[in-house]
């Protein structure tokens, strides 16, 4: 058996990704939309521990990059993301096939994260969350420049700058590239603890403290986008606010967003990444998660067998899609 429903089911003991709470699962990162309250977590060691701060008590088994475990009927193998902290590919094999679900992925340089490869397989479950072809972002050494002139200048102009970055991945990039550059940073106590973690894990950053009444001395004061208290800080001091995501090159959001600076620092793949992820893994059979249309009609106009798909949709894969695969294959 391989379907989605309300997440991927490889097999009748392995569900990914799942969209609700289970007895176990394996679960590829520990973003808030990827994780939930499950008994049993196979993921990778950094991806429990961050999950442990959000969610609390489970039994986590922890399964190491490169290495393949064993299922009654599959085998599952994990491998770097390139996303955040932990993050991870599933390659699977199950009957004859190869399946590669891809998580939350991006291809280009993450300061803090081991970088993502491209594995061949015969189905891919890709994220496309930036399925669209306005989403190819620029080269990341251009972006970490833009991040520490636009801090570098606040500064000088005796303004506070602060930079939007949810707690878990981006935070600690930012605070990363900031820290690199010799800024100090400044977080949420969720920040700091997700920051620390990533320290016990080999991501050198430098500088981070705690957010305080002390002003934020040759730095940055770092907090998620919907931080509530941002009025309440520092209120002598004009601040000049920053905020990084993908999504700064989508039009209606730059209208939407009232900061004074929009950096595009995506931690999921650009269009183009997503393209050639497909080419290098030539599969037979695509699922689209997440994201637009765009992208599906242009694999559709390239020749692949794409459609787009949602965790929750319930699609029996044997079926249906096995069936047509084995009509074509070599
Ligand atoms: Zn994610």
């Amino acid at each position: 058996m391989i379907e989605l429903n309300c997440g991927i089911r490889v097999g009748s003991e392995l569900i990914i990704d799942p969209t609700r709470v289970q007895e176990a699962a394996a679960v590829s990162h520990a973003h808030s939309d990827h994780i939930k309250r499950h008994k049993t977590i196979f993921a990778t060691p950094p991806t429990l521990e961050l999950a442990r701060y959000y969610i609390g008590d489970f039994t986590g088994v922890p399964i190491e990059y490169g290495k393949t475990y064993n299922f009654n009927s599959s085998t599952i193998r994990p491998e770097p993301a390139g996303h955040i902290l932990g993050s991870a590919q599933f390659v699977m094999d199950y009957s004859d096939y190869r399946i590669v679900y891809t998580g939350d992925f991006k291809l280009s340089p993450n300061d803090t994260c081991a970088p993502a490869e491209i594995h061949k397989c015969d189905i891919l479950f890709i994220d496309t969350t930036f399925g669209k072809k306005r989403f190819n972002f620029p080269d990341y050494n251009y972006l970490k420049q833009r991040l520490i002139e636009f801090v570098d200048a606040a500064i000088h102009s005796g303004d506070i700058p602060i930079i939007f970055a949810y707690n878990c991945g981006k935070a600690q990039e930012v605070m990363k590239i900031l820290g690199d550059a010799g800024f100090n940073t400044y977080g949420t106590e969720t920040a700091m603890a997700n920051a620390d973690i990533h320290s016990k894990y080999g991501v050198d950053i430098k500088n981070y403290h705690e957010l305080s009444q002390q002003y934020p001395e040759n730095g940055a004061i770092v907090v998620p986008p919907n931080y509530k208290f941002l009025d309440d800080l520092f209120p002598n001091y004009h601040k000049r606010t920053c905020f990084t995501t993908g999504w700064a090159l989508y039009r209606s959001y730059i209208r939407m967003r009232y900061v004074d600076e929009l950096i595009p620092l995506s931690d999921h793949a650009s269009y183009n990444d997503l393209i050639r992820y497909v080419e290098e893994a030539n599969p037979r059979k695509i699922y689209c998660l997440f994201g637009f249309k765009d992208i599906v009609d242009d694999l559709k106009m390239r020749g692949y067998n794409a459609v787009k798909a949602t965790m929750a949709n319930r699609k029996n894969i044997d079926r249906y899609v096995l069936k047509e695969m084995d009509m074509f294959r070599e």
